[in-house]
């Protein structure tokens, strides 16, 4: 006899989500899944209007790593109910810092209902209010994902990097982490 197959959490569908990057005078409402957050540097190039991620072997970083262009990004998995769909939040260090302060030490971002809205206009300030706290983890909630393959579907990240073409990196692993070799989502 064979016992069924079962999984109780419905499988997830998608590996690519949308990021949630709030515009000036807008306000949102989502329920956070992450349990913490998952942060990264970028480089933003203000002239094309174009981001592209900072590594580690600073060599991959497109247009090169420039301290000046450097951006700190927090993102959680966060059901939104304005998309009636799972996200990721892009946050940036002030909206990350006046969040973190709302909580005590130790507790969990998963569970939490939480409002975001920027001022004024696109570049006016992120802020975060906790409207409801979340006592214990939440089991029945799905886990977050990576946001790597979301994060380089929204940069248009979808090329082998150039100094792979150049041939100055010969082995593969030492390629960035989940470079994706074709577009995704
Ligand atoms: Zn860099």
């Amino acid at each position: 006899m064979t016992k069924m197959k079962r999984q109780d959490l419905p499988p997830e569908q998608r590996e690519v989500f949308w990021v949630e990057r709030l515009k000036g005078n807008e306000r949102q409402q989502f329920v956070v899944y992450s349990p913490t957050l998952w942060g990264c540097w970028t480089h933003y190039n203000a002239a094309k209007k174009e981001t592209t991620p900072c590594y580690e072997d600073e060599r991959f970083c497109h247009g090169g790593h420039e301290i000046e262009t450097m951006r700190w990004r927090g993102y959680v998995f966060a059901w939104s109910k304005s998309r009636m769909e799972p996200v990721f939040i892009q946050l940036t260090p002030g909206a990350c810092r006046s969040w973190l302060k709302q909580l005590a030490e130790g507790a969990t971002l998963r569970g939490q209902l939480i409002e975001v809205w920027r001022t004024k206009s696109d570049k006016g300030r992120l802020l975060v209010a906790v409207n409801k706290y979340a006592h214990r983890s939440n089991e029945a909630m799905p886990q977050p994902p990576s946001p790597i393959k979301s994060l380089y579907n929204m940069w248009h990240v979808t090329e082998v990097p150039h100094l792979m073409r150049a041939s100055v990196v010969e082995d593969e692993k030492d390629l960035p982490d989940e470079f994706p070799n074709t577009r995704v989502g």
